[in-house]
């Protein structure tokens, strides 16, 4: 068998690419491999979020050349392929910059590759198109086996693209406009997760709530209503979603958080900042009060969920008073967890052309000290768990021999000691200490289950 390695950047829509460009290429006779070295191709599967992700495509693409140039000279052919955004966003640039790559191919146009790359034996080859056709009508399903080995958490794209246009962002450049899979389509492709054993899945998109897909009755069905057919395909016994935007969080999927007991209470719903001259800015088309109401209703339909969220520190205008307002805003809310950026001037975005952009030293401070209120409140949410008995999906082996690691339906990480019971069961564990990213605890034995709370 022919060997392909691929490395994925960025986001968990291009973890799930990468997956679905390994299943492609499994039909045509390749095996992963977890190194370059010895690889007949080479894949990267980029992030153009950023412009650090974007130099740090070049510099790996650089490293590779050499492996390509060291197996030819042992005479051993190699391709080199880069997909995803950077892919898209930058197209014919990229063998431009780096002559080595024989492939460019952009997230909507994958489902090609086979094809283009019997193009690129031949010759360089660019596809940056955004197709009419559905890539995912043309992606094959993976092995049982396949899936078995990736785990019993999985991500399913139910949507991709972006509306939105928040000025910072290249995402509806890149990835183009909003599209939702057809529901039977998001079915089939998680009955054959679940049948393989997969217990968990999340609901990706770069919008996700803002999906709106063709349901089997015709009709538009909205996040909320896919995730109750979800929740009816035997096994599955989790469903999480993301990204979300606050402006499509809707009454109805607010309710399933409150009435669907598949609906795990952990909700990434990034804020980006907490000024409202910067939320404006931004084009974020909320206020920071809005988002404070939202979670209120949210907490409301369910009480203990854990809440995490997106900030970008240093977007152009960025006052020191306007920075006091995020670091409220954290301090307030209580984030269980969040992730933290500089702000990244991209081409092509409205916010690249604005005058006040904000001092390198200035946004190093910033994020400086909103990553050390996020990561004060990341520890209360995680202490809190101690002496709480919760559900834990056991995901593999653990770090030590006889502990197995899980989740808990917070998203954390938890090892756990004791007990007999298998990958992908669901168990009861009492949390009895944590570490900075894990928290650890004793399964509860059969009949011992007093003192479990509410989340289940
Ligand atoms: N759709 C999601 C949303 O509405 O928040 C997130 C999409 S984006 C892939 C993930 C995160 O990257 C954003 O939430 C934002 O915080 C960050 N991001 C996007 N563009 C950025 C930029 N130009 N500079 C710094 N961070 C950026
Ligand atoms: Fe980018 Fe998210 Fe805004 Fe869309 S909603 S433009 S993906 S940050």
């Amino acid at each position: 068998m022919k060997k392909v390695h691929i490395k994925s950047f960025g986001c968990q829509m291009n973890v799930y690419d990468g997956q679905r460009m390994a299943d492609i290429l499994s039909h045509q006779g390749y095996e992963e491999t977890a190194t370059p070295e010895g690889a007949d191709l080479i894949l990267l599967n980029t992030c153009h979020i950023r412009d650090r992700a974007v130099q740090k495509v070049y510099s790996e693409l650089g490293k590779l050349r050499d492996i390509k140039n060291a197996q030819k000279a042992e005479g051993q052919e190699t391709k080199i392929v880069v997909a995803g955004c950077v892919a898209q966003a930058e197209g014919a640039e990229i063998q431009h910059r780096q002559p080595a790559v024989d492939l460019v191919v952009g997230p909507q146009a994958y489902h090609r590759l086979p094809e283009l790359l019997a193009e690129a034996a031949r010759k360089r080859v660019v596809d940056t198109d955004l197709p009419i056709e559905d890539k995912f009508g043309f992606l094959p399903a993976p092995k049982p086996q396949v899936i078995r080995a990736r785990g019993v958490s999985a991500f399913v794209t139910v949507q991709e693209g972006c509306d939105k246009f928040c000025a910072f962002c290249v995402v509806p450049y890149t990835r183009g406009a909003e599209f939702s899979r057809p529901v039977a389509q998001v079915l089939a492709e998680v009955e054959r997760l679940a049948e393989a054993g997969v217990r968990d899945v999340t609901l990706i998109g770069q919008n996700v709530n803002a999906y709106h897909g063709e349901g089997p009755d015709g009709a538009v069905w909205g996040l909320a209503r896919l995730m109750r057919r979800v929740a009816e395909v035997p096994g599955i016994a989790r469903i999480r979603y993301t990204t979300s935007h606050p402006r499509d969080m809707d009454d109805d999927l607010i309710a399933a958080h409150r009435d669907l007991p598949q609906a795990m209470p952990f909700l990434h719903l990034p804020v980006q900042a907490g000024s409202d001259r910067m939320l404006a800015a931004m084009n974020r088309k909320h206020t920071g009060d809005e988002y404070r109401r939202l979670i209120e209703r949210i907490r409301s339909a369910r009480p203990d969920i854990a809440l995490s969220s997106d900030f970008i520190v240093g977007f152009p205008g960025e006052t020191d008073a306007d920075f006091e307002d995020t670091i409220r805003l954290v301090d307030e809310i209580g984030f269980a967890s969040s992730y933290s950026f500089k702000y990244s001037q991209r081409p092509g975005t409205p916010a690249a052309e604005l005058d006040a952009q904000v001092p390198r030293e200035v946004m190093d401070e910033r994020l400086y000290r909103l990553q050390e209120r996020i990561e004060h409140h990341r520890q209360a949410f995680n202490a809190a768990m101690v002496g709480r008995t919760v559900d834990v999906l056991l995901e593999r082996a653990g770090r030590h021999p006889g502990q197995l690691a899980g989740k808990s339906p917070y998203l954390q990480a938890v090892q756990i000691e004791g007990g007999t019971n298998q990958i992908g069961d669901i168990v009861q564990v009492t949390i009895d200490r944590i570490s900075t990213n894990s928290l650890f605890g004793q399964m509860v034995e059969a009949g011992q289950t007093a003192g479990k709370d509410m989340a289940a």
